[in-house]
């Protein structure tokens, strides 16, 4: 399978609970490319994936990208493309309390993204304990049914029984003794 890249993945209708629910946001743990401005250097920084549950780095682009935005952001309005499409790398801005990573958090867009997350999977949860009532009911059914089987197998013994006793058909090399 090829790597999964916030850059490349789309996340559709089709595809968007198997990536929320099952896959998650996309993280990487390699050795971020340095970049140099001026004198000092920059990079992603692992440690920002702690502090951000929906922080995204993006191997193809050397980028950041948002995982609730890149999943629900066309579903909530107006989307912040740089954490959707193009990828966030101006790493000297990217920390601390003023820095571009809490100022997309605090986005009107980005806050609804988080909501619809988080409705997404609780409705996915409800329909996960479904799935989980019909399993347990289908169990009882086929319960049922080997109830049903071992009872007409007996009766089947019976009948051959009683056939036996009687000396019939079932017995024809008793015929022949005689
Ligand atoms: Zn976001």
């Amino acid at each position: 399978m090829e790597a999964r890249d916030p850059f490349t993945e789309i996340v559709n209708e089709a595809n968007r609970a198997l990536i929320v629910n099952n896959l998650g946001p996309i993280r990487p743990l390699i050795e971020f490319p340095v970049s140099t401005s001026g004198k000092r250097t920059f990079k992603f920084q692992s440690r920002w994936y702690d502090l951000h549950s929906w922080l995204e780095y993006s191997v193809l682009k050397d980028a950041a990208f948002c995982f609730n935005c890149r999943c629900f952001g066309t579903l909530v309005g107006s989307s912040e493309e740089t954490f959707t499409k193009t990828g966030f790398r101006t790493w000297k801005k990217a920390s601390g309390e003023s820095g571009k990573l809490a100022n997309h958090a605090k986005t009107q867009m980005h806050i609804l993204s988080m909501e619809r997350m988080q409705n997404f999977k609780s409705e996915n949860q409800h329909i996960d304990v479904q799935l989980v009532g019909i399993a347990e009911a289908s169990k009882t059914r086929k319960e049922q049914e080997r109830e049903e089987n071992r009872q007409i197998v007996q009766t089947i013994f019976d009948v051959v029984r009683h056939l036996a006793k009687q000396n019939t058909a079932f017995r024809p090399w008793a015929q022949r003794d005689k």
